[in-house]
């Protein structure tokens, strides 16, 4: 092995159920998807080697504070109480989150509507945090999107909230025919990729997504993925 080389893999943390951000190939597990395609360029473009490590959305900070792994590529949002544990590189994609209801439903327009009922989300998100906001409501936290929508489709949830891309792209998939969106999109939220807090690794990672944006390279990653160009 070249030791050299070795001690210069970037380990990246991702929790792989949020497609089309992060997920695993049907076969061959490999990990695929946004933030996988660009964690992956941009440490080719800091001449290191990338591994990916698949963990639960709510180990991935403390993974970065035991030194378990180097980055967090995982569709995270920037928040301020984040900020308090981990740095963040510069925003890669604006995200928001959505609600999700089964397409029986005709009662649930808006956040205001899911008050006092059943809302089903993945454990340490956004998400999570927005459905703990609505007064009376029931909330059923996850550790796996799949189980998260599996919830709703069993009719043991009336919502999910998250990620509006990532419910969009379940409604081409698994959930077509079953659910639909309502509602506006929420705030903005936009992803960034954590590191230990002050570590230079954030500015070298600003360094690389800035030429990946100038070659054309981030462009051709978000058209693989979201169809049009940024
Ligand atoms: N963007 C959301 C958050 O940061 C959800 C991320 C995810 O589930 N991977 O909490």
């Amino acid at each position: 092995k070249d030791a050299a080389k070795e001690s210069k893999v970037l380990r990246a943390g991702t929790e792989p159920t949020f497609a089309p951000f992060e997920f695993q190939e049907k076969d061959s597990k490999d990990f695929t998807g946004f933030d996988m395609d660009l964690i992956r360029a941009i440490g080719k473009q800091m001449g290191r080697d990338v591994e990916i490590k698949n963990m639960g959305f709510d180990a991935l900070i403390p993974a970065i504070n035991s030194g378990n792994i180097d980055v967090v590529a995982s569709g995270m949002s920037i928040t301020e109480e984040r900020k308090k544990a981990v740095t963040f590189s510069d925003p890669y994609y604006t995200s928001g989150l959505a609600i999700i209801v089964r397409n029986d439903e005709n009662n649930i327009k808006s956040l205001k509507d899911l008050e006092g009922k059943t809302i089903s989300v993945q454990i340490g998100t956004t998400g999570a945090d927005k459905a703990a906001s609505v007064p009376g409501a029931k909330v059923k936290t996850f550790n796996t999107n799949a189980e998260v929508f599996l919830e709703l489709n069993n009719k043991n949830a009336d919502a999910v909230i998250i990620d509006r891309p990532v419910g969009a792209y379940f409604l081409t998939k698994e959930g077509k025919g079953q659910d639909k969106i309502v509602g506006e999109t929420m705030d903005a939220e936009p992803y960034g990729f954590a590191v230990k807090k002050d570590s230079k690794l954030a500015g070298e990672i600003n360094k690389a997504l800035g030429e990946l944006k100038k070659n054309g390279e981030y462009d051709k990653i978000y058209k693989k993925w979201f169809g049009e160009a940024p």
